[in-house]
């Protein structure tokens, strides 16, 4: 298998090394609870205090109000239960509070989700509509010119997840003033977090939620900031912690952790500048235009952060892409981590009205500013590497009519047939010595990957499309067949379809060749 070349960090990041050593600390030293007043305990709340005062700073939080919580999803929910509490106040007291609940329409879903969700509970009966973007991704201004008046809270994020596109806050700002707008406003700060410059008191914004992990903190810490005055009702109540905005003891690992990131963010030399990361994204889009002719960059890069490259290559959908990258050692992404699994065309893309086969075939190439040259050299080669696989197993577009005429039933994957992990196979492997172990990935994913290396068998090379014609060998001889792919998810597929024609024996490696040790 190839080496790894991690390039999804607006998914997530490893800690950095002195952040871990930080969470290490607070774990195993400085473990008292801020809550306690003996001295341990006190010296776990000058953390805490420490850390807060670091992030004052980092986010130019003024007056305002910093709390820690688990990360962006629990601070978009706190700041629109906050923002709704109010309205419906607001609306209970004979007030008029607008008429639209309004979000990008390249939110991550956390926001929408988040509207729809305490829209319904608080009985408020807010329309909730999305404000469009244009072919850039930037928010329709115009159109928020109209709404802004009858708008009771807008939601709109810095910078976008999966194209990088930066929004003109100042523009929006600038729009709600013009209009003299009373609309409550949140901004997603995650993926600017580190990557932009952020005075957030100086704004007229109202609520803006971070997320640690996508700045190489732990996962499950992040902040909330909230504007001095801005309406505030706890998501959580219980021990009064965070001055009784957010109840539950401190997450104070994640805490420290977070400490040591907004350090390094201050000292100005571990993190790389926006022009060093400029001249690494432009490498990697050079690399990618002369692997793929005709690949089709999804976002301008003058409008968006150098670290993210959303892109689409012609003649291919985003799943046979991400598994020839995979196989390659390349970990990108087809979009959002949350949204991958659903597999479903962007809704980013798609409200950025670009043509379907981009929103179908978008590839998310994104990096920190951790990055090493050594990453985007490794990251190159890949890509050539893949390019070169494409040439020489002949394979040019990701085509399905094969598989679909081999005429197969469908059935539905079962669990009672499935592998989970190397060790449950190995012992499937002895108790079963004639089993066959089919591996169902493309003949471009093996050559760009290699093997894998598994005790008492070898692997047979059978591609979805090719099933049909090995169908037959398999009844006659009726050994137990193991289907492998790279995630499980065609294994699974090709065991059911076995077990449709009657060939009981027909299981699947649930977790993919990743469960597998590598040669
Ligand atoms: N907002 C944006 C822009 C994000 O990219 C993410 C995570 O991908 C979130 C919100 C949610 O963050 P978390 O899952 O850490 O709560």
């Amino acid at each position: 298998m190839s080496p790894e070349i991690y390039l999804d960090s607006n998914a997530t990041n490893p800690v950095l090394p002195q952040a871990a050593a930080a969470a290490m600390q607070a774990m195993t030293q400085d473990h008292g609870n801020p809550s306690s007043t003996h001295i341990a305990g006190l010296r776990a709340k000058a953390l805490l205090a420490s850390v807060r005062e670091r992030a004052t700073r980092v986010l130019g939080v003024g007056d305002g109000r910093l709390m820690f919580n688990s990360g962006a999803t629990e601070g978009i929910h706190t700041a629109v239960l906050s923002a709704l509490v109010a309205l419906r106040e607001r609306r209970a007291a004979g007030q008029a509070i607008g008429r639209w609940l309004l979000y990008g329409a390249t939110e991550h879903k956390a926001v929408p989700e988040s509207l729809m969700h305490w829209n319904r509970l608080l009985g408020l009966d807010l329309e909730i509509l999305a404000l469009q973007v244009d072919r850039d991704g930037r928010h329709d201004l115009a159109r928020l010119h109209e709404l802004a008046p009858q708008t009771a809270l807008l939601c709109t994020m810095a910078a976008n997840n999966e194209t990088g596109v930066v929004s003109d806050l100042a523009g929006i700002e600038r729009e709600l003033v013009a209009t003299g707008s009373a609309a409550l406003w949140l901004v997603d700060g995650v993926q600017a977090l580190g990557k932009l410059a952020l005075n957030l008191a100086a704004t007229r914004i109202d609520y803006a939620p971070f997320s640690g992990h996508k700045l190489y903190a732990p996962k499950g810490i992040g902040m909330l900031y909230v504007r001095a005055g801005a309406p505030f009702t706890p998501l959580m109540v219980g021990g009064g912690q965070e001055a009784g905005a957010r109840s539950g003891t401190e997450n104070m690992a994640g805490i420290a952790a977070l400490g040591a990131v907004l350090t390094a963010l201050e000292d100005g030399q571990t993190f790389r500048s926006m022009r060093e990361l400029e001249v690494f994204r432009d490498r990697l889009a050079e690399c990618l235009r002369t692997a793929f002719p005709g690949l089709h960059f999804n976002a301008p890069f003058d409008k968006a952060l150098p670290t993210t490259l959303n892109f689409s290559v012609p003649g291919w959908d985003s799943g046979a892409l991400l598994n020839l990258f995979d196989a390659a050692g390349l970990r990108v992404s087809a979009g959002s981590a949350c949204s991958s699994e659903k597999g479903a065309p962007s809704h980013v893309l798609q409200a950025m009205h670009l043509p379907r086969w981009c929103s179908g075939s978008a590839i998310r190439l994104s990096f920190g500013p951790l990055v090493e040259p050594h990453v985007i050299d490794a990251a190159c080669e890949a890509i050539a590497r893949c390019a070169q696989v494409l040439r020489t197993t002949g394979r040019r577009s990701a085509d399905n009519s094969q598989e679909r005429s081999a005429n197969f039933v469908e059935h539905a994957p079962s669990q009672d047939h499935a592998i989970a992990d190397a060790e449950s196979l190995q012992s499937f492997l002895m108790q079963h010595p004639n089993a066959v172990l089919v591996d169902v990935r493309e003949p471009y994913e093996h050559a760009a990957a290699g093997g894998f290396a598994v005790e008492h068998a070898t692997a047979i090379n059978v591609p979805m499309a090719s099933l049909a014609t090995h169908v037959d060998r398999w009844l006659q001889s009726r050994a137990p067949l193991v289907f492998v792919c790279k995630s499980g998810r065609r294994a699974a597929q090709a065991a059911a379809r076995m077990r449709g024609l009657n060939h009981a024996q027909a299981w699947h490696l649930s977790g993919g060749v990743a469960v597998l040790p590598q040669p």
